[in-house]
């Protein structure tokens, strides 16, 4: 069956667990060739395989975003295998919580090498290579999408720092929105509520018990909510650009 994404290619990063998993899985249902970068080899293998074993065609490319080179090699190696690059959804990133005076400050850096800088490497790398997609068929449009958070919106105590870094992602994609829209590169940024995934397993011990207390008893966003809002966005008409998506959990306040 005919897919939207017919004959693209897209890069997720950050896919090889929770969110950008299920949007490999849900670009690839839409036809899209997929690239699965992150650093864990073995999930990434066995994404791979399973949308290989769906059907699809799927690149496991191994790589630390926080490292410049790294970003550079993993999107040129996407380009030679597959001679484009349509999408690039930026997913890749950490969550390390607690209040500003007691942080250890090697826990901001490690947020800001990926939420930011990994961000901003990646997008470097590939904005020339979505720009040239935009003018060619199939689509004749590309896209760049940003996982931010409602921690991009709204700023908590005890967030600060996770805070800056979403509040920088929408930032920048704004500002790029209106440098590449003009050329058809759609910039857009999601902005997910509390998804059930690894995302809290990093937060050191003591601040993480809190924060599972937070959301207990809640029904959490699952990794494919967010997916399908990757999806929705792509796969619109290139008249359309939707910009910006804020996903709650429904009891989330
Ligand atoms: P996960 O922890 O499941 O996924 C994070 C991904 O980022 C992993 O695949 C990890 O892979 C990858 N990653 C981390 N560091 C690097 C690096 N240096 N280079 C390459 N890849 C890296 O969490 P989520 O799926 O929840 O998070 C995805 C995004 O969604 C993040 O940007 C997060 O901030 C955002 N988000 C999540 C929410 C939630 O409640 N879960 C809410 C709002 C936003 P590996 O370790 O293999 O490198």
């Amino acid at each position: 069956m005919a897919g939207p994404l017919d004959g693209t290619v897209a890069l997720v990063t950050g896919a090889s667990s929770g969110i950008g998993a299920a949007t490999a899985r849900s670009l690839a249902a839409d036809g899209a060739t997929v690239a699965v970068l992150a650093r864990r080899r073995a999930k990434l293998d066995e994404l791979a395989e399973s949308v290989r074993a769906g059907g699809g065609v799927a690149l496991a490319v191994e790589a630390d975003i926080t490292d410049p080179s790294q970003a550079l090699a993993a999107v040129d190696r996407v380009v030679v295998e597959f001679g484009r690059l349509d999408t690039v959804v930026n997913n890749a990133g950490l969550m390390l919580v607690g209040p500003v005076a007691e942080a250890p400050i090697e826990e901001w850096d490690r947020m800001l090498a990926v939420n930011v800088q990994g961000m901003l490497h990646v997008t470097r790398a590939a904005l020339p290579h979505l720009l040239a997609a935009a003018e060619t068929a199939p689509r004749r449009v590309a896209d760049l999408v940003n996982i931010s958070s409602t921690a991009g919106r709204v700023a908590r105590p005890g967030t600060a720092v996770y805070n800056l870094t979403k509040f920088g992602v929408n930032a920048f994609s704004e500002a790029l929105r209106q440098e590449v829209g003009p050329k058809r590169v759609r910039v857009s940024v999601i902005e997910p509520g509390t998804v059930d995934t690894e995302l809290a397993s990093h937060v050191r011990d003591g601040i993480r018990e809190a924060i599972v207390r937070q959301t207990e008893g809640l029904e959490l966003l699952e990794p494919e909510d967010i997916a399908d809002a990757v999806s929705y966005i792509v796969t619109r008409d290139r008249r359309v650009a939707v910009n910006e998506i804020l996903v709650r959990a429904a009891e989330q306040t």
